[in-house]
């Protein structure tokens, strides 16, 4: 297979790769700008590119690897791609329109090894790391989604797979995402959300604190979460508090921990109080987010009265919570669903 582009798309990595090339080093940065500012589709289209060169760099290196195997548009204006990858593994990610934001939601893995009892995602378990170039990919592709003139204003990376689990490959490809020369998004603007792993929380913080970290908790003791997020066992709680801790104390940023609302299994009173006395006195939101029920899978989305009591037990405690709005969900635009909803030979585009 010819080389990615998008994977050595910093620009000393291209400079490399032309001069290796045989090419004079500007011509980096002419086919940088013409793939991130002027969204161009194929070497084709890199006007001030002599023709001959244009042929060249095609038969040398592949600008996309992925297919959209199926793009979704909702009313509320969510976009979300079905991307397919060389090897035939499938990944989504999703282009959020909220006022002025434009949030972008992307895979870092194709699947997930977590195994959290709700979610679609793992449900296969994990396939493969995704690439630095199939991590920028997807931010590309939904960039293009956008009129020109528009910008992605956030990425949260809250797609498939677990993302501190390829931290090595994610890293470089939001440095690309924050660089002022890459899409220009503020690092505080750019959320990993993890399901809690102590070593690679401790790692991030070590490497680059700047960026937003949210962490999955979905319980408030290690009994149930042993229940609803299997690799709890090997880690526990309190391991993930402290490296969390960790990383605000380094960072100076708040937290968020995310709390997947499961109807009768961790949404009643003594969850909430419980909940409220573990994360009291942590400068933290917690962000709660009603079960997205997933076809085949038991859980239920707790009953309205039930989120407005849960959420009232924190506020009187002096929690700051937020519950996120649905966005997308007649779309799937959920976790993992898309993909198991579209038959495995489906390559089409739509709307
Ligand atoms: N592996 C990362 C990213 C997962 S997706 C993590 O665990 O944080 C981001 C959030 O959506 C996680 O909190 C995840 O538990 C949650 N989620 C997954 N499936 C869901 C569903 N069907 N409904 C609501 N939230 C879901």
């Amino acid at each position: 297979m010819t080389p990615h582009l998008l994977q050595t798309l910093d620009l000393p990595s291209l400079q490399n790769l032309v001069v290796e090339w045989g090419l004079p080093k500007f011509r980096a940065q002419q086919i940088r700008s013409w793939i991130v500012e002027n969204r161009a589709e194929s070497f084709d289209d890199m006007a001030n590119l002599p023709k001959a060169l244009r042929g060249q760099l095609a038969e040398k290196a592949q600008l996309w690897t992925t297919q959209i195997a199926k793009h979704t548009t909702a009313a509320d204006g969510t976009e979300k791609l079905l991307l397919q990858l060389h090897d035939g593994g499938r990944i989504e990610c999703v282009l959020l329109r909220d006022g002025d934001r434009r949030t972008i939601c992307i895979s870092s893995q194709v699947g997930c090894a977590m195994g959290c009892v709700f979610c679609a995602s793992g449900l296969d378990g994990v396939d493969r790391n995704l690439t630095v170039g199939e991590i920028i990919e997807q931010m590309l592709r939904l960039q293009r989604l956008l009129p020109v003139g528009e910008r992605l204003s956030h990425i949260v990376v809250m797609g498939m797979g677990e993302p501190l689990a390829n931290i090595d490959r994610l890293l470089p490809a939001l440095d690309f995402a924050s660089a002022e020369d890459g899409l220009g998004i503020s690092h505080r603007r750019i959320t990993i959300s993890t399901v809690g792993l102590p070593p690679a929380i401790r790692r991030l913080a070590d490497r680059d604190s700047r960026y937003h970290l949210a962490v999955s908790l979905h319980a408030p003791d290690d009994e149930l979460r042993n229940q609803i997020v299997p690799t709890n066992k090997k880690v526990g709680i309190q391991a993930i508090l402290e490296a969390a801790d960790h990383y605000f104390d380094v960072s100076g940023r708040r937290l968020t921990f995310e709390y997947v609302l499961l109807a009768e299994l961790n949404d009643r009173p003594e969850h909430a109080h419980r909940l409220a006395k573990l994360l009291r006195g942590r400068p933290a939101l917690l962000n709660i987010i009603p079960y997205n029920p997933v076809a085949g899978l038991p859980y239920r989305t707790p009953s309205k009265e039930a989120q407005h009591e849960f959420r009232a037990i924190l506020e009187n405690a002096g929690l700051t919570v937020k519950f996120r709005q649905r966005k997308g969900d007649k779309i799937n635009a959920a976790c993992g669903q898309l993909r198991r909803n579209t038959p495995e030979n489906l390559v089409q585009i739509s709307g």
